[in-house]
């Protein structure tokens, strides 16, 4: 039996997707063997390839002035890998702290050149409960980027406007939130998120990027490094992930049968509203610490009235089922992370659970 699945990432994916992979997984389309044991140069594979690509760019509406890109290394490389493309001697980045995401990624711009905070909203604790309000961005407009992050799946915040950059170009870490809802690209230089939470599995890296914001990049970098050469290449100059990108396809196909981005943005947006709500109504027993207006669809972080009760009510979710409900240790507490493989009624078995947890500790 498959246990309702809340965690951060690597996430759980939709059954249907894993069960066309289990069909296929011993002769892939009648080849004799599976999709990961055929030549990432061949027809087979190149069609998942061409597939998944399709899949994204018509479940984003990815306009023909940007590509997808399949990289590895994760959002963590992207953090070193962004720098070094865009960020040359003499010039400076400008990033949005909003977590311990955007703080990685800033350190690692930091040892290749000058990276600015135009914006934090970090408290004296360290910790972060809201993204900063346009009023409080101090941007350079010669940046060779901002950079922000997307969804702050440690703290549970999310940016719902995105900030008004000028002509910089906007650089985004959407690892938590990458097609929770439909998105405008054309706002964006470059998007990267890790497959590891909304679309697939960890070891693929999906960017999708503005084909002129690229050809700018560096040429003076190690080649493996230049994104220019992965966009001229198709992510084929190497060797892709080539089974992490086939289970990609198969939950995009699952977005796209379901209804695709507006459809996945009314089933995350009840999940939340599910889960906050259940929040507010017992906010004398839970505490969500989050402000409102920054409340994240995706990842939902909440305290009991003790560490202690905290420790317990995780112990007894896993044994009604319920897994990966504790909150990352820099947070503490509880995190429901609610990626889009969550159900509705995933969501409402633990609200029920809540409700009589609260009722027997409260
Ligand atoms: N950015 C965000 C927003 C994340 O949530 C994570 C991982 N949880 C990362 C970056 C790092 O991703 P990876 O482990 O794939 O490098």
């Amino acid at each position: 039996m498959r246990v309702i699945n809340f965690n951060a990432g690597p996430a759980g994916l939709p059954l249907p997707a894993l069960e066309r992979a289990r069909e296929e997984l011993l002769d892939f389309q009648g080849s004799g063997m599976s999709i990961m044991e055929h030549s990432h140069r061949g027809k087979q594979y190149d069609a998942v390839h061409e597939e998944t690509i399709a899949l994204l760019t018509r479940l984003l509406g990815i306009p023909d002035t940007h590509q997808v890109l399949f990289l590895t290394g994760g959002a963590s490389q992207q953090f070193a890998q962004v720098p070094l493309n865009f960020l040359r001697p003499g010039e400076s980045a400008d990033y949005l702290m909003t977590g311990v995401w955007s703080e990685k990624a800033l350190d690692e711009a930091k040892l290749l050149g000058q990276a600015r905070i135009a914006a934090t909203t970090v408290q004296p604790d360290k910790k972060y409960t809201r993204v900063p309000r346009q009023d409080e961005l101090q941007l350079d407009p010669r940046a060779a980027y901002v950079h922000i992050t997307s969804n702050n799946t440690i703290y549970g915040t999310q940016w719902h406007a995105w900030p008004d950059v000028g002509d910089v170009p906007l650089v985004a870490d959407m690892s938590s939130d990458f097609l929770w809802k439909p998105l405008d690209v054309s706002r964006f230089a470059f998007i990267y998120a890790g497959a590891q939470k909304n679309l697939g599995p960890s070891g693929v890296l999906i960017a999708v990027v503005r084909k002129d914001f690229i050809a700018r990049g560096r040429q003076d970098i190690s080649k493996i490094f230049r994104y220019g050469l992965h966009a001229e290449n198709n992510s084929l100059y190497n060797t892709p992930p080539t089974l992490a990108i086939y289970l990609c396809r198969n939950v995009l196909a699952w977005a796209e049968q379901l209804g695709g981005l507006p459809a996945l943005e009314r089933r995350n947006r009840e999940k939340g509203e599910l889960l906050y709500g259940a929040l507010d109504r017992m906010s004398g027993f839970y505490r969500a610490p989050v402000e409102r207006a920054s409340r994240s669809y995706m990842n939902v972080v909440f305290h009991l009235p003790t560490p202690e009760l905290d420790d317990a009510f995780v112990a007894a979710t896993t044994r009604s089922g319920m897994v990966g409900l504790k909150g990352h240790r820099s947070a503490g507490g509880i995190r429901a992370s609610l990626y889009n493989a969550v159900s509705p009624d995933d969501v409402r078995a633990l609200v029920s659970f809540m409700e009589e947890f609260a009722r027997k500790n409260g």
